[in-house]
């Protein structure tokens, strides 16, 4: 897969193509990625990118011709790709989307800097504006690396372990269960017991209980459109008769005395 970043700032993603899986997936070939200064098509002596925006007001606007040939430019490094705008208006990007992207031949990302870019050019050389959340930013150029990473990670290859991407948060409408590394006791605080059985089957049901928990606890939402699996309905009853149990246990007693009894 091809990514091709569009930037008044090309250097902000030296880093970024370096290190991490994003640097061994370029090495590798699973992708590959480059920088486009707009800045190379702007005209003038000083390659001007920018200008005031017509009808007054504050703030400057990104001029069309240098982004028109920044994109013509882009189109030739990686020609069957979807050329994304990020900006705050877009849609709000998220795991699925990186999904349907990672199966995609390549991404152009235009970067946008000051009140954003030409009118014109969105309409007319923009795919699709894509948002990495409500709020503003002053370029496009971190959620353009937010974008190239969540996509990257689902490329098939990337990662060391397929199943890595899957058992994921998101990936299947529940967050990642709670891992834990050497020691086995830090500070008093135990690795569950299940962990160390070396049962793979059990391991397996406390992973899935582990994920349903966190995801009713952090972002109950998220269940609300899953279609649950029997043994997933199983674990959620088990819940209620939990719970049914201690409420029964709780009324036998009568009203405690601590505050906001
Ligand atoms: N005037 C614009 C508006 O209110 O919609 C905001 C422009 S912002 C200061 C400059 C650039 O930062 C945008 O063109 C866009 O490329 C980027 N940007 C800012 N916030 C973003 C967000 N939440 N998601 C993606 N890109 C963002």
């Amino acid at each position: 897969m091809k990514f091709v970043a569009l930037t008044i700032f090309p250097e902000m993603f030296n880093s970024f193509w370096a290190y991490g899986i994003i640097g061994k997936a370029i090495a590798e070939k699973h992708i590959f990625a480059s920088t486009i200064n707009i800045r190379d098509f702007a005209e003038g002596r000083h390659k001007t990118t920018d200008d005031r925006p017509f009808g007054g007001g504050c703030g400057m606007v990104m001029k069309p011709e240098p982004l028109a040939k920044a994109i013509q430019a882009a189109k030739e490094i990686a020609p069957v790709s979807k050329t994304v705008l990020l900006s705050p208006q877009g849609r709000v990007f998220d795991q699925k989307t990186a999904g349907d992207f990672a199966e995609s031949e390549g991404l152009i990302l235009v970067c946008g800097r000051y009140e954003g870019i030409d009118e014109r050019i969105s309409n007319s050389f923009i795919d699709e504006e894509i948002s990495i959340g409500d709020y503003v930013l002053t370029g496009g150029e971190i959620g353009a690396m937010v974008v190239i990473e969540a996509v990257t990670r689902l490329i098939p290859g990337v990662l060391g372990s397929a199943d890595s991407a899957l058992q994921d948060s998101f990936s299947g409408s529940l967050l990642d269960f709670g891992h834990y590394t050497r020691p086995r006791d830090f500070e008093g605080s135990k690795v569950p017991d299940v962990l160390l059985s070396g049962n793979h089957k059990d391991i397996e049901n406390w992973r899935l209980e582990a994920s349903l928990i966190r995801t009713f606890l952090k972002r109950p939402d998220l269940l609300e459109s899953r279609t649950f699996s029997k043994q997933e309905i199983e674990i959620l009853k088990k819940w209620c008769r939990d719970i049914e149990k201690i409420i029964q246990t709780q009324s036998l007693r009568g009203p405690g005395t601590l505050s906001g009894n």
